[in-house]
């Protein structure tokens, strides 16, 4: 025995304790031991410590052995009691160990005591293990009994236990009703013979099993199982069961919900993956299949959305779904994709004129106006297609072309439909590596401003100059904003890109400033896109940009177009008013191109127009332009406005615009748009 052993002995006499002791350190058993000899000290020494073995004295005054017996007993504490003692007869011993003593022993021979020591230590762990055991084991019975699964023991075909829930599953109100049965009582004769010939091979074999059975209630009826059974040792099986009837039932209605679109109840993005890789796979087979893919958008939905309610989108879109599927073969497939986004599968579309045919058949259907709660609602769609699908390996790159084609159209006002070809792909990849390219542009500082300036015609005074931003691309050299700056806008990279151009536009003419002195009075133009504009924070960066680098208001003038003024009208009075208040002036940008009312302007505080280079261009050559330069300068004159004229690029031009009294203007005439140090030196050295 490794462990150190606490031994308390019940002894009066000293020397019989040390006895004792050195019987059992002689025999290699390690120990702490405590001697006493009276009641009050049993008590303690039980309550206080813990002991492995009680040895006693028969004969102790106060404390003989029977009442420390006793007081050990009514601890109820499982500690071995071994009784030592002189000569006393065997009848005593007997009676101690009817009594509960586990062992008694001479004094004057205790060879047998380490032994018997060693035994009853054993055998107390024992009874200890064995007690934890049971209160497991009544736990696990307790969750048995309780869990909602059925759990039921047979033994030799026979049930021996089933818990209340199997019970229940079954219809049994107790368990006498079925213990004792055989296991085919639960089953009709057909489902008893498939158990034979199927399950239970299986479970001979893996010694478990898995699967559904159809079991049969006490009254008779039946429900499906999902049942598991195991075999433990001695041909006892464990049968864990539940009723998945319900389950089983749901289970083609879960099936449709995973594949369907549940507005319009049309097959989903998963399901349409799934048919077009089929019709992939066909045309890789049969030579003569021919199918087209349609992918098909809303125009102006979000519009209708937005303005006329969710509950009316909704309907709209379960109206088209309805029509589309007029039009439909029953071989043929129309999809939801999400949002307004519709696919069509037509299969074995024999050619191009039917496919054509039944797309003009659709966007007619969808042009009729709906009808709901008497109000008209006027859709139509753009179709992207894909005809030449012989060579598709993956439904993803079909849709993906489609979708590009659908885009082509949304884009032309003409044609509601486009068929796919590589040159579409080639331009939309383009326009996404663009777009990355912008990104980094913008990361890597590879924009660069260029300033054309803007003089006075009368008195070739140099008036300031207007900011234009150009991409000095690593690869492709230097680009035009015409080319970048529309998928700025669409990106929102404008914001982060017009940003920039404004803080090094203000920090480049503040330079000037202060190197050529006389230039005071010199603004610089800077163009804003529609969607800095609507910007909640564009004038608190404004303030922020003017008292960092402590800047005048005046020295900048803001460029915006006709079209971002008429977006929503009092908001943009508002944000042009506060950029007034920091005596920052606004430009027409483009005038005369847009569509707007000129009865707008004089709502508008603004100071100058700028005459779009289109029409100072063919000045001479078309009548018609004359004229709209000439009342865009009246307009102006009428309004108290300046105009600025753009493009100027010939002596005639400029007399012409004179004439008309335009007051100031850029163009290649007077410089082209030039990089900050050209302007240095090629017109501000040679004017200050
Ligand atoms: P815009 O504001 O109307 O700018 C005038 C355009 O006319 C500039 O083209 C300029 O280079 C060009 N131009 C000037 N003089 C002549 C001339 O005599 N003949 C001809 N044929 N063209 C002349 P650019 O620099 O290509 O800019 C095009 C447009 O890009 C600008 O039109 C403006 O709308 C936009 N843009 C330029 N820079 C920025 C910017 O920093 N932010 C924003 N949001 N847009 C910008
Ligand atoms: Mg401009
Ligand atoms: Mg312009």
């Amino acid at each position: 025995m490794d462990e150190c052993l606490n031994i308390l002995i019940i002894e009066d006499s000293e020397d019989d304790a040390k006895l004792v002791v050195r019987e059992l350190l002689n025999n290699d058993i390690q120990l702490n031991s405590q001697r006493i000899q009276t009641v009050n000290s049993l008590h303690t020494q039980l309550e206080n410590s813990t002991w492995d073995v009680i040895i006693a004295d028969y004969c102790v005054p106060g404390l003989e052995a029977p009442i420390a017996l006793e007081t050990v007993q009514q601890s109820q504490l499982d500690i071995p009691f071994i009784v030592v003692s002189g000569a006393i007869g065997e009848q005593v011993a007997v009676e101690m160990i009817k009594a509960g003593a586990h062992d008694y022993l001479m004094k004057d021979n205790l060879t047998r005591l380490p032994e018997a020591v060693r035994r009853e230590v054993r055998e107390a762990q024992i009874r200890k293990d064995r007690r934890q055991a049971e209160v497991i084991l009544k736990r696990q019975q307790v969750a048995i009994e309780a869990v909602i699964d059925g759990i039921a023991i047979l033994l030799n075909d026979i049930y021996l236990y089933a818990n209340p829930a199997y019970l229940n599953l079954f219809g049994y109100e107790h368990s006498g009703e079925l213990l004792g049965k055989s296991w085919d009582s639960l089953y009709s004769v057909e489902e008893a013979t498939r158990f034979r010939h199927e399950i239970f091979p299986v479970l001979e074999q893996e010694q478990a099993w898995q699967g559904e059975t159809i079991a049969r209630r006490k009254d008779g009826s039946t429900f499906v199982q999902g049942v598991s059974l195991s075999l433990a040792e001695n041909e006892t099986l464990i049968v864990v069961c539940r009723d998945i009837s319900e389950l089983k039932q749901a289970q083609p209605h879960i099936a449709h919900n995973a594949l369907h679109d549940p507005l319009t109840n049309l097959p989903n993005r998963a399901l349409l993956l799934e048919r077009l890789d089929l019709a992939i796979k066909k045309a890789q087979r049969y030579e003569d299949y021919r199918y087209a893919v349609l992918f098909l958008d809303l125009d102006r939905f979000k519009v209708i959305n937005d303005s006329l309610g969710h509950l009316i989108g909704d309907k709209l879109l379960i109206g088209i779904a309805q029509r589309l599927k007029i039009h439909l073969r029953n071989t043929d497939m129309v999809a939801r994709l999400g949002g307004d986004e519709f696919v069509i599968l037509l299969e074995e579309s024999s050619s191009e004129e039917t496919v054509i045919e039944i797309v003009n058949r659709i966007i007619k259907e969808c042009q009729t106006p709906f009808d709901f709660n008497k109000q008209k609602i006027f859709s139509s769609v753009s179709i992207g297609i894909v005809l030449e699908t012989e060579n598709y390996l993956q439904a993803e790159e079909l849709l993906r072309d489609a979708d590009i084609a659908m885009y082509q159209a949304k884009k032309d006002e003409n044609h509601a439909y486009k068929i796919f070809n590589k040159a579409m792909y080639i331009k939309a990849f383009n326009r996404l590596t663009l777009e990355t390219d912008l990104r980094k542009a913008l990361e890597q500082g590879e924009f660069v401003l260029h300033y054309q300036p803007i003089f006075d015609l009368f008195d070739n005074q140099l008036m300031g100059f207007e900011a234009l931003v150009r991409w000095q691309h690593p690869i492709h050299g230097l680009i035009s904003p015409t080319q970048f700056v529309p998928i700025a806008e669409e990106t929102g990279l404008i914001i982060p890109l017009d940003g920039w151009v404004i803080r090094q536009a203000c920090q480049q003419v503040n330079y000037w400033e202060k190197k050529f002195p006389r230039s005071l009075s010199l603004k610089v133009s800077i163009n804003l896109s529609a969607k800095d504009f609507r910007k909640p924070s564009l004038i608190q960066e404004i303030d922020i940009l003017l008292t960092e680098k402590k800047l005048e208001g005046a020295l900048i003038t803001i460029e915006i177009t006709e079209s971002m003024l008429m977006d929503n009208l009092e908001k943009t009075i508002d944000v042009l008013n506060q950029l007034k208040s920091r005596n920052i002036q606004i430009s027409i940008d483009d005038f005369g191109t847009g569509y707007s009312s000129l009865s707008y302007l004089n709502r508008l505080p603004i100071d100058n127009l700028k005459i779009d280079r289109s029409f100072v261009n063919q000045m001479q050559a078309d009548k018609r332009d004359y004229q709209i330069v000439n009342t865009i300068t009246a307009l102006s004159r009428q309004l108290g406005l300046v105009t600025i004229a753009e493009g100027i690029e010939t002596p005639r031009q400029l007399s012409l615009l004179k004439q008309l009294d335009c007051q100031l203007g850029q163009g290649y005439f007077f410089s082209e748009p030039l990089p900050a140090d050209e302007i240095e030196n090629r017109i501000l050295y040679n004017t200050f």
